[in-house]
């Protein structure tokens, strides 16, 4: 039996880390959950968003799983899930873009997987008033952190047999800092020459991924436009209801949904519980657990051929309950 750290999170995060602890349950996977808090509810309590105890417990048990936790836009705290990635070096985040053929009609075929570097870049945080005209942000980039990076997406190429691995930057205007990420880049990918290795410009990447994103594998790209590119990756397979993530360090790894806490619909139980359920199947394989992690996946595909019984984010008719059901039904237990 695992213990695995559970933060049901801001929002919609309540609703569907439920689904999740249900479908476990069902699915008698060899998980127990310890549950903490962190998000709005904890500064009521604690008056942090991000109690120690919440670190303690990720730090204890290795392996959590977290609801989305709302990040206050302006003045207030700083963002939890920035400052989790950085105080437990999850420096990896591991973003499958996988296409449910029954959703999406456009994309059928997209099997990428980005991986977007998670302890720099503009989300450092620091910024400041030169006067009362004039904000600057910096850009942090080191070698240490794009090297390490470089590594993981190689290595996942390799262990994963992906065939080509994309770096993403925009070395033709931050000639510097993008400049260092890819030139780390690159000297790895020396290291992997049984792996296809091509770079691409952000801008142009945007483009590319719409137009053809079959032809992607494994992305590889700074922490800014690993954000933007996976949320417009989700866009291609349906939304971000169905697009799961990972954060992941040396020792620990931190599982989460691309999606935020969706304020608009929370408490109208109709919040898709996909995205965060395939990130319990990346949790499970994650433990090794690969014959739980085949049922629940195949589970979760088997479902979204009913539209009767999907969430409307799926143009569907059906809530959160009913795509949770129909899952619980198709398991092969
Ligand atoms: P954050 O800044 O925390 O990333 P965000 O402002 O980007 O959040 P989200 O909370 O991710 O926004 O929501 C963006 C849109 O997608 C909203 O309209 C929301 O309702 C929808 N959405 C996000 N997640 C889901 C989900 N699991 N099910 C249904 N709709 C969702």
């Amino acid at each position: 039996m695992y213990k695995v750290t559970l933060i049901p999170g801001d929002g919609i995060g309540p609703e569907i880390t439920q689904v999740v602890v249900e479908i476990f349950d069902k699915l008698k996977a060899p998980i127990s959950w310890e549950i903490v808090e962190a998000g709005a509810g904890a500064i009521k309590k604690y008056g942090t968003p991000l109690p120690e105890t919440v670190l303690e417990s990720i730090k204890r048990n290795k392996v959590a799983l977290k609801g989305p936790i709302t990040t206050p836009v302006g003045e207030g705290f700083r963002s939890v899930n920035v400052t989790l990635r950085e105080k437990l070096d999850l420096y990896a985040n591991l973003r499958p873009v996988k296409s449910l053929p029954e959703i999406n009609d456009k994309f059928e075929n997209i099997d990428l997987v980005i991986i977007r570097e998670n302890t720099e870049c503009l989300y450092k945080g620091i910024e400041y008033k030169i006067d009362e005209d004039t904000a600057c942000a910096v850009r942090v980039v080191t070698k240490k952190a794009s090297e390490r990076i470089a590594r993981f997406a190689f290595d996942y190429a390799r262990n994963h047999n992906r065939r080509k691995v994309t770096a993403v930057h925009k070395a033709n205007i931050q000639k510097i800092t993008d400049g260092l990420f890819l030139q780390c880049i690159r000297e790895v990918s020396e290291y992997f020459p049984d792996i296809e290795y091509e770079e691409k410009i952000v801008d142009n990447m945007s483009m590319q991924l719409v137009l053809n994103p079959e032809k992607f594998d494994v992305i590889v790209c700074p922490n800014l436009y690993g954000d933007i590119l996976s949320d417009l990756a989700a866009g291609l397979i349906g939304g971000l209801g169905l697009a799961p993530g990972a954060n992941i360090g040396e020792e620990i790894a931190v599982f989460e949904a691309v999606h935020g806490s969706a304020p608009d619909i929370t408490g109208k139980g109709i919040a898709n519980p996909i995205a965060l359920l395939r990130s319990s199947v990346m949790l499970l394989e994650y433990l090794k657990e690969e014959n739980f992690a085949k049922k629940l996946e195949l589970a979760i595909e088997n479902a979204v051929a009913d539209k009767n019984i999907l969430t409307p984010d799926l143009n569907g008719y059906g809530t959160t309950e009913s795509l949770k059901n129909k899952i619980i039904s198709l398991l092969k237990i």
